[in-house]
């Protein structure tokens, strides 16, 4: 479903050239659910970025669903999701869920009717007139994910969706994101600096390097599902997963804490 290959990314600017992405390639198949990993500033967001045609690579290629990835045009069936929600907030909730279909000309009736199936989906029919900012982060990112999904998008791209909330609220939010994929099967690639978030979640974590960052490890999570996020990380199997994942990806943390550290 995605293909990225040999991917490199070098920022230029007037005064430095920042090479992101050194060489990396990796494969995420229709359905599956795959996090990117690794030190601040490897590229994670890049990668991102540029598999939804917002930026070009320096280098290489990035296909979707079997078609090259042009850079400005998104590929179709596409859904994105950012740290940030990006509700507005004049606008109710189920406006604001609408939007999109609005924008693409759905009849109002039509629109009601999604609004409403993906509300009662996600347990918020009763925020149906509320406007954002009565609402809670959590709540807020809900929406936002609502907002995306009504577009029917078979590919997600998150973008630490999860970053900004409390441990508790992001269980819940985890919860959710799983029974939501698991009943429309999109293909996700969600980019995290959370370990465990990425163990609990994913079929597969990748791992980059520091920068210039290349895939340093592709390790499959074979934990049954469905599961249940709130008693999976008590359980041996789960530890086993993110210590494997850890030994690598510390020592990339490590390798990028030791450059800051000499350039402070
Ligand atoms: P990550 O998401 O892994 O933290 P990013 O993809 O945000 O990494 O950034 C990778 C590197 O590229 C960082 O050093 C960042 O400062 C740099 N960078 C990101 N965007 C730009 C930009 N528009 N111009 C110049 N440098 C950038």
């Amino acid at each position: 479903m995605i293909e990225v290959s040999h991917i490199a990314k070098i920022y230029h600017s007037d005064t430095r050239e920042t090479y992101a992405i050194g060489d990396a390639s990796f494969t995420v198949a229709k359905g599956e659910f795959v996090s990117i990993v690794g030190p601040s500033g490897c590229g994670k967001s890049t990668l991102l970025n540029m598999v939804a045609s917002f930026m070009a690579p320096s280098s290489g290629t990035i296909s979707v669903n079997g078609h090259r990835v042009v850079p400005g045009q998104i590929p179709k069936g596409l859904g994105y999701i950012f740290q940030k929600d990006t509700v507005l907030p004049w606008f109710t909730v189920a406006r604001n869920i609408g939007l999109g279909l609005k924008f693409r000309g759905v009849p109002e009736p039509e629109i009601q009717g999604k609004v409403d199936r993906l509300l009662a989906m996600a347990g918020l029919k009763d925020c149906h007139d509320m406007f954002p900012h009565h609402l809670s982060g959590g709540m807020r990112q809900r929406v936002a994910l609502l907002m995306t999904l009504a577009c029917d998008p078979d590919i997600l791209l998150l973008d630490e969706p999860f970053g900004a909330l409390d441990s508790n609220t992001k269980m819940v939010l985890h919860k959710e994101l799983l029974d939501i994929w698991q009943q429309l099967g999109q293909t996700i690639m969600m980019v995290t600096h959370d370990l465990d978030e990425a163990v609990t979640l994913s079929d597969r974590v990748i791992v980059l390097s520091a920068p210039p960052s290349r895939v340093v490890l592709d390790h499959r999570v074979d934990i049954a599902r469905p599961r249940d996020v709130f008693s999976l990380r008590q359980s041996r199997e789960f530890s086993d997963h993110v210590r494997e994942i850890w030994g690598v990806l510390g020592r990339e943390f490590k390798q990028v804490g030791k450059e800051a550290l000499e350039h402070a």
